[in-house]
């Protein structure tokens, strides 16, 4: 350090504790620094001094930032916060780092941590950490920290962010980064070389991809249905009846369309699994790439499943308040006052009381069944079972909840799948349509799993091919083209 530099840090050092006179300064490995004194540099900053690293902010104004800074942080210009630490973190935006350039001599064999995200994918040509690198060619940049937000890392690491994901050129620059991430309370995931760096910056812009297809399915099928039972029983009792129901709409067709998506939904969460077994069952192989499509499909059963389960949950609901609706109390009092009148007297009926008990009992082993999967596909949950428990829930207790819910509605259709009244415009019932899909996937996972069948898919999964033996092993399609 010259003697120049000596005197800037003096007369810029701003501590922001009292006792920072008495206290020693730590080593330079447990110090780290902070560029930007912002959101996401004070909240780092923060969770720095917590974990007992001590800090040293950066700033183009280092008097006037004390105040806002962490109690026990050290703020100075940064070329003297430069020198103070070997691992600098960037809390700067990106289109400020031009400030960087004069200071490429106190940076020389630093490592600095790019923290900076764009507003926006490919509003640069390079990836900000790549523009980072060439900057300051003699620093070591190590991308990371991104996908964490000011309020995150000041909440501390929940849950559902836990993770940290870095790359960079250096390794040994990384494994630095990597262990003040673990001393934070972060799992650091090493994604490789810096080229990574663009989908790390693209990351936190994504706008739940994985939901996109599950949540299409579901809007499609609601309105699908919803159309297609407003016509059947609205417009149905309209023209034929002169009747107006449209207040149905509101709870009672509701109540039809959200058991309906709900069940189609989870039989397409349980059918590409049923179709990838069909398809190894034909190849006699595993070691075959499954179609884009089918790929594609089972990377979202998890967001289907919660779909479905969501649809679940409001039939629950509406249910539930069948019993104080309007509609409901006066058809009740009505019934009841008629019979009165005509000194009438109804006989109790044992098999539609098992039929009314049966399918609300399956209706609540199912939903209950339901919300154990529902809570098995938290991460917080499913990263504490072995994964012989998590595919026991997720496959056979998934199945067995197809099965209820699919009995659950079958038995609600009861005898009137024989009844002509049923289908009105020649058109079947949505609870009858709906009871297509889960049938077919219920055939074939029992086809699935009758001994032979099942003995043969297990042999595949083990890894045993048909014809082997005979085959030329060019012959067989790469799992990595
Ligand atoms: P911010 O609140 O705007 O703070 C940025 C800091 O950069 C300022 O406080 C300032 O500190 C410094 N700065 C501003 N102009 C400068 C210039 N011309 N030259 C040098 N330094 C300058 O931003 P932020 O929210 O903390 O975000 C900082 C970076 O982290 C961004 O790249 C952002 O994309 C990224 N990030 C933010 C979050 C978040 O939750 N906020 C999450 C992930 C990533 P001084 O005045 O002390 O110099």
């Amino acid at each position: 350090m010259t003697g120049q530099e000596r005197s800037e840090e003096k007369s810029e050092c701003v501590s922001l504790s009292p006792m920072m006179e008495a206290v020693p300064a730590p080593p330079e490995s447990e110090r780290v620094c902070v560029f930007g004194t912002g959101d996401l540099g004070r909240s780092l900053g923060l969770r720095l001094l917590q974990a007992g690293y001590g800090v040293v902010f950066g700033s183009r104004r280092p008097h006037s930032r004390s105040s806002l800074l962490p109690h026990g942080a050290q703020v100075l210009g940064h070329a003297a916060a430069a020198q103070s630490a070997h691992l600098i973190f960037i809390a700067v935006q990106r289109e400020h780092y031009d400030f960087l350039v004069p200071l490429a001599n106190q940076l020389k064999g630093k490592v600095l941590v790019d923290l900076s995200n764009n507003l926006r994918k490919n509003q640069y040509p390079e990836a900000n950490a790549e523009y980072l690198q060439s900057l300051v060619p003699g620093a070591e940049v190590v991308k990371g920290f991104n996908t964490l937000s000011a309020w995150s890392l000041q909440n501390g690491p929940s849950d559902a962010n836990r993770q940290v994901y870095i790359c960079g050129e250096s390794v040994e620059a990384k494994q630095a980064v990597i262990a003040v991430a673990t001393k934070l309370g972060f799992s650091a995931l090493d994604q490789g070389f810096l080229s990574v760096a663009r989908e790390l910056e693209d990351f936190p812009l994504q706008l739940f991809p994985q939901w996109r297809l599950p949540l299409r399915i579901s809007i499609g099928l609601s309105a699908a249905f919803f159309f297609y039972l407003l016509i059947r029983y609205v417009i149905y009792a309209y023209v034929t009846q002169g009747e107006d129901i449209s207040f149905r709409i509101m709870v009672s067709l509701a109540n039809q369309v959200c058991p309906i998506v709900s069940l189609i939904m989870l039989s397409l969460c349980y059918l590409p699994g049923v179709l990838a077994s069909f398809l190894q069952l034909y190849r006699g192989t595993k070691y075959r790439r499954f179609p884009n499509w089918l790929d594609r499909w089972m990377l979202c059963r998890k967001q289907l499943g919660l779909l479905s389960l969501g649809f679940a949950f409001l039939h629950v609901l509406y249910t539930l308040i069948i019993p104080i609706r309007y509609y409901v109390r006066f058809k009740a009092t009505e019934r009841t006052v008629s019979v009165i009148r005509e000194n009438r007297t109804t006989e109790f009926d044992t098999t539609t009381a098992w039929r009314g008990d049966s399918y609300l009992s399956l209706g609540i082993l199912g939903f209950g069944l339901y919300v154990l999967l529902g809570i098995t596909s938290l991460p917080s949950v499913s990263n504490a079972l072995s994964w012989r428990e998590f595919s026991f829930i997720q496959s056979k207790l998934g199945h067995l909840t197809l099965l209820f819910c699919t009995a659950h509605t079958y038995l609600y259709g009861w005898n009137r799948f024989l009844s002509s009244s049923t289908y009105k415009w020649y058109t079947p019932p949505g609870y009858m349509l709906c009871l297509v899909l889960p049938s077919v996937v219920l055939l074939l996972k029992l086809l699935l799993i009758t001994p032979c069948v099942d003995r043969t898919i297990t042999r595949i999964r083990q890894g045993w091919e048909r014809g082997a033996d005979q085959r030329n092993p060019k012959d067989s399609q790469p799992l990595i083209p």
